[in-house]
Parts: C-alpha cells; structure tokens; sequence
C-alpha cells in the first residue's frame, strides 16, 4: 500500500491502514516535516466533532496537549457578554445562545465539539504512531507519476520505482496523483487572495487587535504582528505566484485597513485563495484520493483538515477490509458515494461564507441580516451543528433513525467506553439487551461483540457499528435478524448474508 504525502491526512490513512496490519509505505516530497507554517500562530487548526470523535476512538485524542493548556474562558466572563464559540464568516455565534438539548446524539461524557491544534502537533502525534504501528516514511521522494494495471499501481518518485496493490494520493491541493489519474478537479474561482504574514509594524497602534471587516475586505491580527488579510482581487496577486514582498503585503494591509501602517520588517508571508474545487471522482480503479488532493476550499471556519481526516477514517478500513479479502464489490466505492456529498457541503458552506464578505452594498446588506439571525438562539444552535459537524452521517439503508450516524458516546456499567471498543479499528455488535442469537450471528460473521447495559442508550436495543465508528444497522426493540446480517455480510465479510429463520 502506497500513501502519496505524509501531510495529516496521510499519515493518518497510514495508521488506519496499519492498524488493520496492511504494510504501508508513504513516498513524501518535503526533506523533513519542519516548516515554521505548520507552527502556532498559523500552523493553528480547529478540529470539529467528526474529527475529534475519530482521535478519541483510536486512542489519539489524549496525545494532543496544546488545546489542554490554553485558558480556559472564565465563568462569569462566559456568562456575561458570552463567549465567542466560533463564527460563520466572521459573525461570532456565542456559545451561551447554542442550544445543546437539540443535539440528542450526543449523551453526557461526549468528547468536546471543537478544539484547537497546530499541524505541528498533530502531524507529530500521527508520525509516532505511524512508527510504532510499522509504517514506512520516505522523506524527499516526490512522487512523479504512476502507471495501473488491473493487477497493481507502479508509482514513480525520485527517479526508483515503487510497486503496490494500491496508491492513495494524499498529496495536497496540487496533487499529482489525482492529476496523473486524470481526474478532473471542478469548481469555482476565487473571490480574494489570503495573506498570511509575520511582521513588524512601525506604529502597530494604527491597526486593531482582532477580525475587521472593512469597506475593502478584512484583517485579523490574532496577535502583535501575526496579520491575516483578505483582499478581494480575485485571486490575481496569488495566482501571479510572484513572491510576497513587505511593499506588497504593506500595500494590501494600508488599503483593506484604511490607515498609513508602516511595516518595518516582514519575517515570512503566503498566499491563499477561495478557489473551491472538487475531485469529480475519489476513485479511478487502484488509486484514491484523500484530504486537500480531494477537494480546496477557503480556510473560513477551518474545515478541509476536518474533512481530509474523516476521508482517511472512511477510507482506511474499507481499503484493509478489501486488501484482506473481506470486502463486498462495491465496498470501495461506497468511499466516494459516502464523502463526496459532504464535501461538497463544505465547499458550498465556504462559498457562502465568501458570497457575504465581498466589499459590496449587496454583500454587506446580506451580513446585516445573518449576524441578526447568528444571534439568536436558532441561529447560533444551527451555524454551531454545521460549523462543528455534529449532524454529519452517511445515507445509509435502515429503518433506524441512527442508521449512517456517528455512534453516541456509549459507556457501559463496567466502565468501557466506546474510544476503547474502537481503538483497535475493529467493528462491533453492541447488544443491549443480551440477546443469545445476535451472539451467535456476531460470531458467524467475525464481528466483535459487547451485551449489556449502557448508562444511556436512547431508543436503542442494539447496534451494529462499522470501524469508522458509523453505525450500520440499529434497532429500537427485537432486532430484524435478517436486516442485521445483511448489514453484517455487506460491512464486514463481504458475501450476501443467509437469512436465518427468524427467533420465536
Ligand atoms: C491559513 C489556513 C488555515 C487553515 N485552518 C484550518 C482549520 O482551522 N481547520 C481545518 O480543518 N482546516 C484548516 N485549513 C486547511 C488544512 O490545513 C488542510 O485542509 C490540510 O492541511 C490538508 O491536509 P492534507 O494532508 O490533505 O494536505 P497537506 O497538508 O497539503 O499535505 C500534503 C502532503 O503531501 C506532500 N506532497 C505534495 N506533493 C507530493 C508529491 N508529488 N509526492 C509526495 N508528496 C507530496 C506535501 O509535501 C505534504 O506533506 C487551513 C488552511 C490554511 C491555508
């Protein structure tokens, strides 16, 4: 199994795949995983429920220690004004006007719904687990094409060839492999160029501490010196892939902030845009694609490293499950039929969020209106569900509405928890009611299986749940056996379940 990229994405794909005991090899093109970007202030990235659960389940949410130690808000503070819990193109929603309650999936003890990290970090933490788990890293080896037969993918990189069953190309926005497969990459253009800057201001008083939405576009200084700008040229000055000079980032910063700000020195600057775009397709036969190789979009509200995270949870134990002969035909494909659409969600959420923060009398008209609609308490509780994930779930086939949802944070009487259900990538029946037949059928199909009472288990008497933590099959009483093993031969072993007789 080749991974393109030891970027996030790939090195969790790696360690979803080795975790399963496939032997994988990641062919990446940077000498070394260092660069000051992947550091806090911009190397900062938020992660949202979907992602957060994936961490937990696999053992790697409590290795991540930077959002452990950032100050907690106050109390009275959050009580007061109200603290800001995100924004939905830079209109705050408070996190005392989000309703909760609504949420009924996600039982007390649930892990948190966002949190902060850098690249940094979680590239650290995925890159020892990825170790000790077996993987291969190849550092300066930039992959430069591949050639698939029905049989293999024969990967070219630093002038060696690499042969492999599979090739995933988690190689970022620019992506040769999703290139060399020649899958189109649909979408729109871009309203702005981004800039993210370092820099020393001769009178850093002329300009504010925060996020400023002006008459021209908008600067955030999240700290002394440290200033996002995004500045509606249509993604000119990026596209022009000129470099980044203090007299430009001065130029762009004087005029979206409206005062004469001298800087005096820049240490470092990229460029970004809000292109938006898509891979038509996630697959072409041997090779997939994943995270920032799948699909770009702006980084308001922080959410393509969410999304590349949840393609690799998605992703890892169907392609192990079809690698160890245990997959049903279209096992593969449901890895695009099942991402696709929420990616396309995202890219939809990131362009709507840019359609309100144009410089125009139509746009701010419009902002108007949503930051009226964010404050109110249906507001913040709907931009908190989309911005954190929280409703995302696969259309899958069942009766139950919990069928394609993320499994509710069980804990047993004894303690167990779901993390540690999950945390060897395994799928489980969940029994609540010790049913001796659903033991048996668990058995029949090699599936793990726990009886027994949970703390909470709303409207629930058992659940099948996939490897990625989805459930696919639940009941609300006395199971349906035949819906149940059908589940279990489609996710789990690959061939058609036999229908037992049913249990009197
Ligand atoms: C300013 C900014 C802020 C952001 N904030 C957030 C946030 O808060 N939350 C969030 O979810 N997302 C955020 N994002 C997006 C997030 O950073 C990306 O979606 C994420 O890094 C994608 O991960 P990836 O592994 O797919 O790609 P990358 O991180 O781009 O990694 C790709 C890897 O592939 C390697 N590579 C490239 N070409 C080749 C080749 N030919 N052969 C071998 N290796 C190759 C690269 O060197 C790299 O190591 C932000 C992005 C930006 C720019």
């Amino acid at each position: 199994m080749i991974i393109a990229g030891a970027g996030p994405v790939g090195l969790f794909l790696a360690c979803e795949l080795a975790l399963a005991n496939c032997a994988v090899l990641i062919l990446e093109k940077a000498d070394t995983p260092h660069s000051p970007l992947k550091q806090a202030p911009f190397g900062i990235r938020g992660l949202s429920a979907p992602t957060i659960e994936a961490l937990y389940r696999r053992g790697l949410l409590s290795e991540l220690e930077l959002h452990k130690h950032l100050k907690k808000p106050n109390a009275n503070a959050a009580q007061g004004a109200g603290r800001q819990a995100g924004h939905f193109a830079g209109i705050p929603f408070l996190e005392s006007n989000i309703d909760t309650s609504q949420w009924t999936n996600r039982l007390p003890g649930s892990t948190e719904t966002s949190l902060v990290t850098t690249m940094e970090e979680l590239e650290t933490v995925l890159t020892h687990r990825a170790a000790a788990l077996g993987v291969v890293i190849r550092w300066g080896l930039p992959i430069t094409g591949f050639h698939q037969t029905a049989d293999g993918v024969s990967v070219q990189a630093g002038g060696q060839s690499f042969q492999s069953k599979w090739l995933v190309g988690c190689d970022g926005s620019r992506s040769i492999v999703r290139k060399t497969a020649g899958i189109e990459f649909a979408g729109t253009e871009p309203a702005f160029t981004g800039y993210s800057s370092k820099i020393d201001l001769a009178d850093p008083e002329k300009l504010n501490p925060g996020r400023n939405v002006t008459a021209t576009g908008m600067y955030l200084q999240s700290q002394p010196g440290y200033v996002v700008i995004q500045d509606f040229d249509g993604g000119a000055f990026h596209d022009s892939k000129q470099p980044v000079t203090p007299e430009q980032v001065q130029e762009v910063l004087r005029r979206i902030s409206d005062t004469t700000v001298t800087i005096s020195s820049l240490h470092f600057a990229t460029t970004w845009t809000d292109r938006a775009r898509q891979a038509t397709a996630y697959r072409n036969g041997r090779v997939f694609l994943a995270g920032d190789a799948a699909h770009i979009h702006a980084p308001l509200g922080g959410q393509g490293l969410n999304l590349g995270l949840c393609d690799a949870m998605n992703l890892g134990w169907k392609l192990a499950n079809t690698i160890h002969g245990k997959a049903s035909a279209d096992l593969l494909d449901s890895y695009h039929t099942e991402r696709y659409p929420i990616g396309a969600q995202v890219l939809d959420w990131s362009r709507a969020q840019v359609a309100i923060m144009e410089p125009t009398p139509k746009a701010h008209a419009l902002y108007a209106i949503f930051r009226d609609l964010i404050n109110t308490r249906d507001g913040a509780t709907y931009m908190a569900g989309r911005v954190w994930g929280i409703h995302t779930h696969y259309p899958l086939d069942g009766a139950h509405p919990l069928t394609g949802h993320s499994v509710p944070n069980f804990e047993w009487q004894d303690g167990t928890t779901i993390s540690e259900l999950l945390s060897d990538g395994r799928g489980w029946l969940i029994d609540f009611n010790t049913d001796p037949f659903l033991k048996t059928l668990a058995d029949e199909y090699d599936v793990l299986y726990v009886a027994g009472r949970a703390k909470e288990q709303p409207g629930l008497s058992a659940a099948l749940i996939r490897p990625d933590g989805y459930i696919a099959w639940a009941a609300a009483s006395t199971p349906d056996y035949s819906e149940l093993e059908q589940a279990m031969a489609h996710w789990f072993i690959g061939i058609p379940g036999t229908v037992h007789e049913k249990k009197s």
